[in-house]
């Protein structure tokens, strides 16, 4: 098959900015065999391959990745390795009160995972802490949103907090919010060193990473699976495909997932004179009591004290967006950051970008085996931090024969469903979610 469309990443992946430069990359060339083929260096396929690594010790694995470690959308984000559920497309995060429960054992299997890996590589605690995370809420509709969303977790019996407006300027230094929920679960990462810091652990003499090395074509000939890129191929009998939405690229779930995108702002490092007169504490963040408002992460760590804002979402079934669109989401970010840092007037943002996200419409992944000795681990429904890691998980258990919590979870959901056909879907989409961060009002 043919891949017809390759990852295109808008604006600078900050987060990687932040660090300093990697060694060169090994691009793959010419012709190579292994046992195992993992394509994606995300969170899915970084898990994949280290899963793989455990339970397939002296087997060799090859990892392809279109672009470098931590430039994709992995190094992307805003960093909540979050265990509760999430739920993107609801009003207050929660679903049925089951199904949450069998994902929040997933979600914690995979950040004790990730944890194990971070302690096993010996990274410090920057890229990975357990901290928990609040759910700010700067309305009385966010209010009700969290009381509900309170009330949901205290039926499934999990630890949390409420904070009001005071305690919330105690930590964010604003008087924004009128209150926050606190849930001790969370881990929050800086993506971009924890995805740099798992390949540069995973790799060995077993274990390759090839970067800037897309996958341009993927055939099937007596058991053995080849994928090109530009200049090599990897014959493996056995892939792991773990690239998101970029599944339908290589064939998959045609017409079954979101292309969607979110972009974040990350201002200069702070002046001490700055985080003086901003107060609270230096390392906080809060996701938005509505699911389409803004996202803040107050970081102190290798690249200063900063903040970094989320938000907007825009459904792109091309997958890609042009440099207008980051220029425009920017002042919606502009308007979130004066808002609530009001003291911090005339602090610029140093960085601006996009990054994309798979949805299905059922909120369900796009996993399995899809062709013989073929395995996705993709469509992590925006929330790929956690569910990317146990996608991967659960694949390389899938592809090696094993029966876990993992398999059982990913198996037991229905198939993505398929979309309404283009325009309808693209106008749908794009209007659900414009009167969605309308309604969210000061959430955004
Ligand atoms: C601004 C922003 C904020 C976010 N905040 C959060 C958050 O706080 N918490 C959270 O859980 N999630 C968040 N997300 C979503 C999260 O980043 C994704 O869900 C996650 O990266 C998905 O992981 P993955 O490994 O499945 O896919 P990806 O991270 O997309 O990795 C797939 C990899 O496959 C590679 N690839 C694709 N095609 C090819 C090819 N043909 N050949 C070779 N390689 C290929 C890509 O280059 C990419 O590196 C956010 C995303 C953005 C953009």
């Amino acid at each position: 098959m043919r891949v017809t469309g390759l990852p295109r990443d808008p604006g600078p992946a900050a987060w990687n900015r932040l660090l300093p430069a990697p060694p060169p990359p090994t691009p793959l060339s010419g012709d190579r065999k292994s046992d195992w083929l993992v394509i994606g260096a995300g969170f899915a396929g970084l898990a994949a391959a280290r899963r793989l690594s455990q339970i397939r010790e002296g087997d060799t694995i090859a990892i392809l990745d279109a672009v470098r470690v931590g430039d994709g959308p992995a190094g992307r984000n805003s960093g909540f390795m979050i265990d509760l559920p999430h739920d993107l497309s609801s009003d207050n995060y929660g679903g049925d009160q089951q199904q949450d429960q069998a994902q929040i054992e997933a979600k914690r299997a995979a950040i004790a995972f990730a944890r194990d890996a971070a302690q096993e590589y010996g990274l410090p605690s920057e890229p990975i802490t357990l901290s928990g995370k609040i759910n700010a809420a700067a309305s009385s509709r966010g209010m009700r949103h969290n009381a509900d969303y309170a009330a949901h977790l205290a039926s499934l019996g999990e630890a949390h907090a409420m904070y009001d407006a005071a305690q919330m300027q105690a930590i964010t230094g604003s008087d924004y919010y009128q209150g926050g929920l606190f849930t001790p679960g969370a881990a929050m990462i800086q993506p971009a060193m924890f995805v740099r810091g798992m390949a540069q652990g995973l790799q060995s003499n077993r274990i390759t990473l090839h970067e800037n090395s897309p996958v341009t074509g993927l055939t099937r000939s007596q058991g053995v699976w080849t994928a090109s890129t530009p200049a090599g191929s990897v014959a493996a009998p056995n892939v792991v495909l773990a690239v998101n939405g970029h599944a339908e690229s290589f064939g998959f779930f045609r017409r079954r997932l979101m292309h969607v995108f979110t972009y974040a702002s990350m201002t200069r490092a702070l002046s001490g004179d700055e985080i003086a007169a901003l107060g609270g504490i230096a390392v906080w963040g809060a996701t938005p009591a509505d699911p389409l408002g803004t996202t803040v992460r107050r970081i102190s760590g290798i690249g200063g004290d900063r903040i970094v804002i989320r938000n907007r979402f825009t459904y792109d079934p091309g997958m890609t967006v042009n440099e207008r669109r980051i220029a425009s989401v920017g002042r919606d970010h502009d308007k979130a950051f004066q808002a609530r840092f009001p003291v911090l007037k005339g602090v610029a943002m140093e960085y601006r970008w996009g990054g994309r996200l798979c949805l299905s419409r059922n909120n369900v992944p796009a996993f399995g085996e899809v062709e013989d000795s073929l395995f996705a681990a993709c469509c992590q429904n925006g929330l790929g931090t956690a569910k990317g890691t146990f996608a991967g998980i659960a694949a390389a258990d899938l592809a090696a024969g094993e029966d876990t919590l993992f398999t059982r979870h990913q198996l037991a959901a229905a198939p993505p469903a398929r979309l309404p056909p283009e325009p309808l879907a693209w106008i749908g989409a794009n209007a659900r979610m414009r009167w969605g961060e309308r309604a969210a009002g000061k959430e955004m």
